[in-house]
C-alpha cells in the first residue's frame, strides 16, 4: 500500500478567491487566438485537434487556412482525404486529420452536422477523447464539463504540490476531481481557457513566472519554495538511434513515390520514398538494393548519396541516409506498408502530401529537377 499522502481536494474559500483571481487575470491577459471568442463548435474542434502535441502560435497560420477551405462539417465531410491532408501538410500527427475527417463524415451522415451534446455521444467519434469533447462543450454551450491536459495538469499539481508523477494514473484521476470541484458552472468554457493559458504563458515547464502568477498566494509549490520540484518528474526516456536508408528510383524521367497505408504506425496515407532500417554492418549500397528490393520488388543500381538528414520520431532518432538509384523493370509490388505507388516527374510529386522528414529529402533533388541521365555506375 502507497504512504504517498494525497492533497486533499481545496474548500470552498479557495475555490471562490481562485476562480476569481483566475477570471480577472485571464480578461486581461489573455493572448488572442483565431479560435479565441468563437461559440461554433466545429471551429473550437478543428483548434483543439491541430492543438494537441502542437504549439498555439504554429497552428494559427494551419487553422485559418483550413476554415477558409472547410468553414463547417458539411465542407470537410464532403472533401477528398488527399485535400485534407495537404492543408495539414508540416503541421504532423497525420493520423488526427485522417480521424477529423473521418468524424467529420459520421457527424453529417448521422447528426446532420450538428454537435452532440454530451461527451460520451462525442467520444465516440474517432480522435475525440474525453479532453477534447470537454473542451468543446465547455467552449461552444458552456456546460460543465472539466479539462485536464498538459498545461492545467502542471498548473495543479504545483498549486497543490501532488507527491507523484502527473503520468500515474492515481495522480491522473485525482486532477480530474481537482478540475472538476474548481469549475465554476456559470462560466465553465472561459475557466477552462483560463487555466490552460496560465500554464501556457505563466506556470511554464521551465522557468515559471511566479513573479507574475495571479495565484501565487494560493500556491503550494510557491509557498513552500519548491517550485522547481513539481510536477515530480517521471524517469527519464530513452532515444534509440536508427540508421536508415531512403532509396529515391528513377526511371531516367520519373521518380517513384509510395503512399503509406491508412494503418501504418505513422504518418498514414502520405507519400514517401522507399526506407528502411540498416542491417548492422550492411554497407549503404546494399541495404539500398535490399530495401528497394524488399519495399517495391525493383531491382535498382544505386548511383551516388544525396546527403542525411536526421529527425526525432517518438522516441527515436533516425539517421536517414538518401540514395539516388536507377531502375530498368518499372512493375512495383507493394509491401502491406504502402497503398499505392506513382512514377512521376519531380514538380509533380511535389503536389503530393508527404511527410515532413521526406519533404526535406525532396529538398535534396532541388538540384535534380529531372532524373541524372548520365550512364549509373553502380557502386
Ligand atoms: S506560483 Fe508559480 S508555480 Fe505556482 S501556479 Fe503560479 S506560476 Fe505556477
Amino acid at each position: 500500500m502507497s504512504l504517498v499522502c494525497y492533497p486533499q481536494l481545496p474548500s470552498d474559500t479557495f475555490v471562490t478567491r481562485f476562480r476569481c483571481l483566475l477570471k480577472r487575470w485571464f480578461m486581461r491577459y489573455h493572448r488572442d487566438f483565431p479560435w479565441r471568442g468563437t461559440r461554433d463548435p466545429y471551429a473550437i474542434w478543428v483548434s483543439e485537434i491541430m492543438l494537441q502535441q502542437t504549439r498555439a502560435t504554429t497552428v494559427v497560420p494551419y487553422y485559418q487556412r483550413f476554415l477558409r477551405r472547410f468553414p463547417n462539417v458539411q465542407a470537410l465531410a464532403q472533401a477528398r482525404v488527399e485535400e485534407v491532408l495537404q492543408l495539414w501538410q508540416g503541421l504532423g500527427y497525420y493520423r488526427r486529420a485522417l480521424a477529423l475527417h473521418e468524424a467529420a463524415r459520421i457527424l453529417w451522415r448521422e447528426y446532420g452536422g450538428q454537435f452532440p451534446r454530451h461527451p460520451d455521444l462525442l467520444q465516440r467519434l474517432p480522435g475525440i477523447g474525453r479532453y477534447t469533447a470537454h473542451a468543446v462543450l465547455s467552449q461552444a454551450f458552456d456546460l460543465p464539463w472539466p479539462v485536464v491536459e498538459a498545461n492545467s495538469a502542471r498548473v495543479y499539481a504545483r498549486l497543490f504540490a501532488c507527491p507523484e508523477p502527473l503520468t500515474s494514473s492515481r495522480v491522473q484521476r485525482w486532477l480530474w476531481q481537482v478540475a472538476k470541484r474548481l469549475l465554476p458552472s456559470r462560466w465553465p468554457g472561459l475557466f477552462n481557457q483560463a487555466v490552460m493559458e496560465l500554464g501556457a504563458t505563466v506556470c511554464l515547464p521551465q522557468q515559471p513566472r511566479c513573479d507574475q502568477c495571479p495565484v501565487a498566494t494560493r500556491c503550494q509549490a510557491y509557498r513552500q519554495r519548491r517550485v522547481a520540484d513539481y510536477p515530480v518528474p517521471t524517469s527519464p526516456r530513452i532515444i534509440r538511434e536508427v540508421a536508415e536508408v531512403a532509396v529515391l528510383i528513377h526511371d531516367g524521367n520519373r521518380w517513384l513515390a509510395l503512399q503509406r497505408a491508412p494503418d501504418a504506425d505513422r504518418w498514414p496515407c502520405l507519400w514517401e520514398f522507399p526506407h528502411a532500417e540498416i542491417a548492422p554492418r550492411e554497407p549503404l549500397v546494399d541495404a539500398a538494393r535490399r530495401i528497394a528490393q524488399e519495399l517495391t520488388s525493383l531491382c535498382v543500381a544505386p548511383s551516388h548519396c544525396l546527403g542525411q538528414i536526421c529527425f526525432t520520431v517518438t522516441r527515436f532518432r533516425i539517421h536517414m541516409t538518401a540514395w539516388c538509384a536507377s531502375a530498368q523493370d518499372l512493375e512495383v509490388a507493394l509491401s502491406p506498408l504502402h497503398q499505392a505507388a506513382r512514377w512521376l516527374p519531380l514538380r509533380q510529386l511535389r503536389r503530393f502530401a508527404w511527410s515532413t522528414p521526406h519533404r526535406r529529402l525532396l529538398t535534396l533533388l532541388d538540384n535534380w529537377p529531372e532524373p541524372p541521365r548520365s550512364p549509373i555506375t553502380s557502386t
